[in-house]
């Protein structure tokens, strides 16, 4: 089955609206294994809409909008697929008690052109009620083309399809396509692709495929085959194989990260934590209190950003300041030994370094960050160079003192 995903809206056009849905549809009809070929955005105009159906059933066996199934006017996507396919619209009902309800249940009060959400095939059609919003969707089958048309708000749309538009289209595919995603810390993308690349070109099912997000760079692990228990048995020993060259660098599988994951070891091995952040302000701290708990092991974190503070809140010696500088390994050294020892806790972790713009030097560049680590009686410091803005930075300065966190409690054993 080819697919087509299609978003009704001028507001996308205008780009006031980000059309997340095409890419909410694209990952699940990817994960059903119905291949996309075009997505296409229309505004709310009878005649482009009317040719853009046209020219995607030229090359496309299922359609899938988003939006245009409001009451207005110029909501037309169900009129215009009618059209295409030549059948009738007439009133449902259900739909229109369903409306009704959900008015009242808002406390607003429906009004006429709400009817005509309530408007559906009268021969080749599936209604799908709508349990978050006043529009139905509709689904029209006819002579091997199939359109489903879904509302345009996100939190109509998803639950729409994952609840009724999913086992629809599953039902039709002979296979399911399974993915796992295994999560690999502080290695490029490429880097990560070129140490198993002889892995990935000897797989054709699962297939594995390297991408980075957000600063990470994942591995997908696809699998097609008949069910799902079969598709995991299939992934279980590539993604073994995969973890075992890469080492310690998959950090994790699945929709998580790494504040997550270190919080969690630290809850696992009732370690407690102090941070001493100086040039990520706090990130540190800020990522591990993403995660619900952890006020188990963190203490305390603190913003030490002047030597005053290093000096009085962590005792740094005035003397290392001196001769060392705020950004040096004998700073960090002492930042993360003396927020351990002041606050008690097992663990201290400490940042310090230039986030720029200003204050870079030769010997000091922009992006240079030392980070400390008390680790249960012992010190250790490493020294990174970050590329990018300031921000970016900072960013990756906070994610890479939880990875080595994470990876120090990983070897301890
Ligand atoms: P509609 O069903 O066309 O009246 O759309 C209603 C609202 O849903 C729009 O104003 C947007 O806020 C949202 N919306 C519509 N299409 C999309 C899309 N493709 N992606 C994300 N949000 C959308
Ligand atoms: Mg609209």
């Amino acid at each position: 089955m080819r697919a087509e995903i299609m978003a009704v809206g001028t507001e996308l056009l205008l780009g006031d609206i980000l059309n997340t849905n095409a890419q909410f549809l694209a990952q699940e009809l990817a994960n059903l294994g119905i291949e996309v070929y075009y997505q296409t955005v229309v505004g709310d105009n009878p005649q482009r809409l009317k040719d853009t159906i046209y020219h995607a059933f030229s090359r496309a066996d299922l359609i899938i909008t988003t939006g245009g199934l409001g009451p207005t006017e110029d909501d037309l996507t169900k009129e215009t697929a009618a059209e295409y396919f030549g059948v009738d619209l007439v009133l449902d009902e259900r739909a229109l008690g369903r409306i009704q309800k959900f008015f009242d249940r808002i406390g607003r009060k429906m009004t006429d052109n709400n009817i005509k959400q309530a408007m559906v095939p009268a021969t080749n059609g599936i209604v799908l009620y709508n349990d978050n919003g006043s529009a139905p969707g509709i689904i029209i089958e006819k002579d091997g083309k199939t359109i489903v048309m879904l509302p345009g708000p996100p939190k109509e749309t998803i639950p729409m399809f994952l609840n009724q538009v999913k086992p629809y289209l599953a039902e039709k595919q002979e296979y399911t396509f399974i993915s796992r995603i295994l999560r690999v810390a502080n290695v490029g993308e490429s880097a990560m692709a070129a140490q198993v690349k002889d892995i990935m070109d000897a797989q054709t099912n699962p297939t594995i495929a390297p991408y980075a997000k957000d600063g990470e760079a994942i591995l997908r692990i696809t699998a097609k085959a008949k069910d799902e228990a079969e598709a995991n048995a299939m992934i279980d020993p590539v993604a073994a194989k995969l973890k075992e060259r890469l080492g310690d660098t998959v950090y994790a599988e699945g929709e998580t990260d790494m504040q997550t994951v270190v919080a969690e070891m630290l809850i696992a091995k009732k370690l407690t934590i102090a941070t001493a952040e100086s040039c990520t302000g706090g990130l540190v701290a800020s990522k591990l209190i993403e995660y619900p708990g952890v006020s188990e092991v963190l203490l305390e974190g603190c913003v030490t950003y002047s030597n005053e503070a290093k000096m009085r809140r962590l005792g740094v010696k005035a003397e290392t300041l001196e001769q060392f500088g705020a950004v040096s390994e004998e700073t960090a050294r002492e930042m993360a030994e003396g927020i351990a020892k002041t606050s008690g806790a097992d663990i201290g972790i400490a940042t310090t370094g230039i986030a720029g713009p200003g204050g870079g030097s030769e010997e000091k560049p922009v992006g240079l960050v030392y980070m400390g680590l008390y680790y249960k009686g012992r010190t250790f410091v490493k020294k990174c160079n970050f590329a990018g803005k300031r921000q970016a930075i900072r960013e990756r300065a906070a994610y890479t003192a939880l990875d080595w966190l994470r990876k120090a409690m990983l070897n301890e054993e």
